[in-house]
């Protein structure tokens, strides 16, 4: 089944010439649970893995009660420990912006220890937990990608519990030649230690190219950022939610910021673009994002208002088709007044109805970034998470 975004209900390239040279396209994925095999591409589904080459499983930063042994590794735990008791001290007594150096270094500690904790138990790490399929993409689905000199297959696996510092799942990007690939491995069951809401659902997927511009905080124009906001005094549509950037799990265009954006660089000084965004929330608004296929597929229904014989007011919902039942209908306890029952003539989508794709539950309804040097032919990543 193919997808299709409904057109945008206003061109803002055209009323605002300058977004035009800043369009890029997105490959939207529209994932809906299916099978599928190793030789197709698909999100949480199964992968090219050559049977020679072992699943690969996460061993880093897991939890791990055992205290580091090493000079350095005391002096951090010691460190950490005491800047515990200071925080708790300030609880109740501190303000928030008092906390806040603590806070700072807390990371840097942590992050020492992470590292320490990381040689000294090399040969025996704390757990180790098989990665998952997240996504697979083969070059003719989707060209976009920035495919390294003779692979045409990009795979995404992560380690499916909260990683520092995003706490968010640890991805990792693999890049094959599907022709080298003879004899396929068998997947790793997940252990049952793994966040359930890091583990997708077998997707198929149905790439869609659609036109987006940035977030309004990426322009770099404050003047553009004024005129936009100006426009939209008055206007039904705004410009980040509804114009910009496409919400769901997508390949490469500008992100859909939940929080602040994010531009890394890799070490080498090059800007990394978007290789991959997996969502926790796929569809987006009906009439702007949220393709006509998926709107098809929503159950829809009416407010209904009336007052109750003790002179409240009160509403419920009923389907699109469905009559009111004034007579039959009580809340706690009290009818509905004779004449004061009124029928929204709006529908208004169910909640829920539309399908839940991977159905991932990233933090709180949260969005991971995969970013990507197109330039290093290594082709580093980096990642974002940032949830409501
Ligand atoms: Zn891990
Ligand atoms: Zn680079």
């Amino acid at each position: 089944m193919g997808f299709t975004t409904p057109d945008k209900p206003v061109d803002v390239a055209a009323l605002f010439p300058e977004l035009a040279e800043l369009a890029r396209t997105a490959v939207r994925l529209h994932p809906r649970e299916g099978t599928t095999t190793a030789h197709e591409s698909s999100l949480g589904g199964p992968l090219l893995w050559p049977a020679e080459e072992p699943w690969p499983v996460c061993t880093i930063d897991h939890d791990d009660p055992r205290p580091l042994t090493s000079a350095e590794g005391r002096v951090l735990e010691v460190r950490k420990n005491a800047l515990h008791d200071e925080m708790n001290a300030l609880v109740g007594v501190g303000t928030q912006g008092d906390m806040a150096p603590f806070y700072r270094e807390l990371d840097k500690v942590q992050a020492s220890i992470r590292e320490v904790r990381r040689v000294e138990f090399a040969d025996d790490p704390a757990a180790s937990l098989p990665m998952v399929a997240i996504a697979q993409f083969y070059a003719r689905d989707i060209p976009e990608l920035p495919f390294p000199e003779g692979t045409d297959v990009c795979q995404v696996l992560w380690c499916p519990v909260d990683h520092e510092p995003h706490y968010a799942p640890r991805p990792q990007v693999w890049w094959r030649d599907s022709s080298t690939v003879k004899a396929l491995a068998t997947a790793l069951e997940p252990d049952e230690d793994s966040e359930p809401g890091c583990l997708p659902r077998a997707c198929r997927i149905a790439p869609e190219r659609v036109v987006e511009f940035p977030d309004s905080d990426e322009l770099a124009s404050a003047e553009l950022r004024d005129r936009i906001a100006e426009w939209e005094q008055g206007q039904k549509w705004r410009y980040g939610p509804h114009l910009s950037a496409a919400p769901g799990t997508k390949v490469g265009g500008w992100g859909y910021w939940i929080q602040d954006i994010a531009q890394p660089e890799c070490s080498e000084g090059h800007r990394m673009d978007l290789l991959l965004t997996v969502a926790s929330a796929e569809h987006g608004d009906v009439g702007v994002w949220m393709a006509q296929e998926t709107a098809a597929e929503l159950e829809f229904q009416r407010e209904v208002r009336f007052t109750l014989t003790n002179g409240s007011t009160g509403n419920t919902w009923i389907g699109k088709d469905e009559e009111f039942d004034a007579a039959g209908f009580s809340l706690f306890g009290h009818g509905v007044a004779p004449g004061s029952v009124t029928v929204s003539e709006e529908l208004v989508p169910v909640t829920n109805s539309a399908p839940r794709g991977m159905d991932l539950m990233l933090g709180d309804v949260g969005n991971l970034y995969l970013f990507v040097c197109p330039t290093c032919p290594d082709r580093p990543t980096a990642v974002e998470f940032q949830c409501y």
